[in-house]
């Protein structure tokens, strides 16, 4: 059977290195769910769409042209044809996110281009909801967590330069940000039955990995 891992957990839990050194690891293609919500704010950002305003993302949403690389070693998505991979990350961008990612019709069309990624192959898939909604039928469902200490340090420490800002700061847009993402209505952050937990506060990333290609092999 084809290879699915499913990475689901919090901002700042570790998926992204983790999903990338999993998939690095075992050949598998990669997919970062999370940069395709991003794709979509930064875009409605840039056309001056009012992210408040769900009629407005609605009405918009079907109009980018996303496409999202799969290589885990050069994860890259562009829009129109233009690589937005760091712009995605802006804290812009990031505060923004929660409230385009909550709107049913983004969700819809960006699980149905996720779906279709994942069903040409064996691929680690991280997100939110991958478990739950994107891939149930995934044979491997891993959850991350990690203090909010931990992964408000992990999230300062990984920001471009010009968006340096303190840890009390980071700290307080991870917890608001998680907060949305796990009361929209549509599809929030959640564990599945099914998934693994792992807390990774005090583990190294060598050691999250190693524990998920041993998931993998089991
Ligand atoms: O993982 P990352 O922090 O890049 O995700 C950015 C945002 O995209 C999340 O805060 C969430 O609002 C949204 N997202 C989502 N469902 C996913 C992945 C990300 O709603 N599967």
């Amino acid at each position: 059977a084809t290879v699915v891992v499913a990475i689901d957990g919090p901002s700042g839990s570790g998926k992204s290195s983790v999903s990338r050194g999993v998939a690095a690891r075992l050949g598998l293609r990669y997919l970062d769910t999370g940069a395709m919500y991003r794709a979509m704010t930064w875009w409605m950002l840039r056309h001056g769409v009012d992210v408040t305003d769900a009629g407005q993302i609605a009405a918009a949403c079907g109009k980018p042209n996303l496409e999202s690389g799969t290589d885990p070693d050069q994860p890259k998505i562009t829009v129109d044809g233009e690589d937005v991979s760091a712009p995605i990350r802006t804290r812009e961008v990031t505060n923004a996110v929660s409230a385009v990612s909550a709107v049913p019709e983004v969700r819809a069309r960006l699980v149905a281009m996720q779906r279709e990624i994942i069903g040409s192959g064996g691929i680690v898939v991280e997100g939110r909801d991958i478990g739950t909604v994107v891939a149930p039928e995934a044979p491997v469902k891993i959850f991350l967590t990690a203090s909010t200490e931990a992964r408000a340090w992990r999230r300062n420490a990984e920001l471009a330069p010009d968006q340096a800002t303190s840890v009390a700061v980071t700290r307080a847009e991870i917890v608001r940000r998680d907060r949305l993402d796990s009361s929209r209505a549509t599809s929030p952050l959640a564990m599945a039955d099914d998934a693994y937990e792992l807390d990774t506060t005090d583990l190294t990333l060598e050691q999250v990995i190693d524990r998920v290609v041993a998931l993998v092999h089991e």
